[in-house]
């Protein structure tokens, strides 16, 4: 169904601010989105976004590319199948990169993951709609995007790839999932 390709960076938090964060551009854009206010990843938050950068020194950022073979790149799909391919290919590497992030967090002392887009872990079920706790508090990590990091600028800068976004009902040629590793 796909193939993957690894790309890495590492860049000085105060470089990474500098360049590729405009925080209230992108908290702005947060507004529009679904996701808003009704996940624990997302937007709006109760700590300021600039300190949670500004606590750290070194970014290290991670992207997976995940190519479609020609079955599958620009073709139409029924929305079932679509969500099919989804789970089978960008949700399943999406979790993958959690668990490595998680696992490098303990290698790296008071790091913190930035995960590749909003929490999935409990499907469309996050716990923020009722206005209750986040379920997995210890696993949750917000996404560059929704700390203001521009991730389109960030891989195409950074890592030479262009981010290709879905049309409706239609799957792009590729995905790119970007993630990183914020440390001291
Ligand atoms: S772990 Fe579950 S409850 Fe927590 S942010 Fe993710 S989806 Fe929401």
């Amino acid at each position: 169904m796909y193939t993957t390709k690894r790309y890495q960076a590492t860049i000085p938090v105060s470089d990474y601010l500098r360049e590729y964060v405009d925080i209230p551009t992108f908290l702005e854009c947060c507004k529009k989105c679904h996701n808003y206010e009704t996940k624990w990843s997302c937007p709006s938050y109760d700590f300021d976004v600039l300190e949670y950068w500004q606590k750290y020194r070194v970014f290290d950022l991670t992207a997976i590319k995940i190519i479609f073979d020609k079955d599958y790149a620009g073709k139409t799909f029924p929305e079932e199948e679509l969500q099919r391919i989804m789970e089978a290919s960008v949700h399943r590497i999406k979790q993958e990169l959690s668990d490595e992030l998680l696992e490098k967090e303990k290698e790296y002392k008071g790091s913190i993951s930035l995960s590749a887009g909003s929490c999935i872990r409990c499907g469309g079920n996050c716990t923020r709609k009722e206005k209750k706790p986040c379920r997995f508090p210890e696993k949750m990590r917000y996404s560059i995007e929704s700390l203001g990091g521009n991730v389109g600028l960030t891989i195409s800068r950074l890592m030479g790839i262009k981010l290709e976004w879905i049309e409706e009902g239609k799957l792009p040629s590729y995905f790119v999932l970007v993630c990183g590793l914020l440390h001291l």
